[in-house]
């Protein structure tokens, strides 16, 4: 990059859907705002503005259109990267869908001094949820700044300190009880997190901010795996957030195919499979006890209702359809290690209509105990369906 004493601001015209709106960048970035992000970002109300067409190119820029909604800023020798924000912010995330993809430009440009800015522009829609604010605490996590902040966020965008505090702020913002979540990052030990996120829609947005985060939090002992995966047709994220994620070098990607789920059900009984955890993150939501809520993730297992050792001895199926209801979301239901020993041992029964029990013979003391943490006398009726109730039936020989 040659040294520019001036600031020099370089920007494409085209924005992927220019042709369709009649919306150019150069409309929309005003000379108002240029000078307002120069003189936060360099001090300075001097500067150059150019503006590009397609066939442009420099070690910034690709000859295509503006990926990822950004403009370059040169000075003297520091590359300023500023993603700006969508025009529309109806849809979950549609405000920062080109962040990602800015991001990737921004990472994977070899220039030593350079920086990555983000840009509220006026948006039609509340960009100042709970949910973005998550979002922004990624951005500010993975190493954005920020020009403009809403004074109804002021002071809120804080970089996480540690994969557990986003853990934890995940927790409290996300939906608990459905499927609805983009992404979830799960605990399993110390230094041991599983994310398993979704890759299809405005999913794969939030599931590569969360790993740009994350990655840029993990220590050297942390072994982090990120679960791809799609109930449509198992794609992957974006070959630009992968390549930021391979390149940021500290968590392993495993998508989540036929072949690892055979071998998986082949070699294990309690089937640590992704794709039946992933399942039941999808039915259940995040990881709490049915029968006692208990929601610490370290504890919080996938509980088969028809074990898989029993699956494996049916002669009637064929291996396909074994693995199917081994990994099938309906039959498995979250439990504490309490409650999950407790049920595996007959000690305590589901009844087909979602009633629980306990074993008949069981000392008052014994039997006072597990009263004691079993919070729940009847599984929640969204529990009870009719899958369900067929795999108690399979489970207890009741077919
Ligand atoms: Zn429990």
């Amino acid at each position: 990059m040659i040294y520019r004493e001036k600031p020099k601001f370089i920007m494409k015209r085209n924005m992927q859907k220019s042709v369709q709106t009649g919306i150019y960048f150069d409309s929309l970035i005003t000379h108002q705002i240029i000078r307002q992000i120069c003189i936060e970002v360099t001090g300075r109300d001097d500067f150059d503005v150019q503006f590009v067409e397609n066939d442009y190119k420099d070690e910034f820029l690709n000859a295509t259109y503006n990926q990822g909604r950004l403009g370059i800023l040169q000075y003297q020798n520091t590359a300023i990267y500023i993603s700006f924000s969508d025009e529309k912010c109806e849809g979950r995330n549609s405000g920062i869908q080109s962040v990602p993809t800015a991001f990737h430009r921004f990472y994977s440009n070899p220039h030593q001094d350079k920086q990555i800015y983000f840009y509220f522009l006026p948006c039609a829609g509340n960009n100042a949820t709970p949910y973005y604010l998550f979002m922004y605490r990624l951005m500010k996590t993975a190493g954005f700044h920020f020009i403009n902040i809403p004074p109804i966020l002021a002071g809120q965008i804080t970089a996480f300190s540690s994969i557990d505090d986003i853990v934890r702020a995940r927790k409290e913002n996300g939906d608990k009880n459905s499927g609805n979540n983009a992404a979830y990052i799960i605990k399993n030990g110390p230094h041991e997190y599983e994310i398993f996120g979704k890759t299809y829609g405005a999913n794969k947005y939030d599931t590569s901010l969360i790993c740009y985060a994350i990655s840029k939090l993990a220590c050297i002992q942390d072994h982090i795996t990120l679960y791809e995966y799609n109930e449509k047709d198992l794609k992957e994220l974006p070959a630009s957030s992968l390549s930021v994620i391979r390149s940021m070098g500290n968590i392993k990607i495993v998508n989540i195919d036929d072949e690892l789920e055979k071998q998986e059900f082949e070699n294990n009984n309690s089937l640590r499979s992704p794709r039946f955890h992933a399942h039941l993150l999808e039915k259940l939501g995040e990881k709490h006890c049915v029968l006692c809520n208990c929601g610490i993730t370290e504890i919080v297992q996938g509980a088969h209702i028809w074990p898989v050792a029993d699956i494996k001895r049916v002669t009637t199926l064929s291996d396909q359809e074994k693995l199917a209801y081994a990994t099938d979301g309906e039959n498995g239901l979250w439990m504490c290690q309490n409650h999950h020993k407790l049920f595996d041992s007959n000690i305590l029964f589901l009844s087909p209509s979602g009633k629980v029990s306990y074993r008949v013979d069981l000392s008052k003391e014994d039997e006072e105990y597990i009263d004691s943490i079993t919070t729940v006398s009847n599984l929640s009726p969204e529990l009870v369906t009719s899958k369900y109730a067929k795999y108690i039936k399979k489970r207890y020989d009741l077919v």
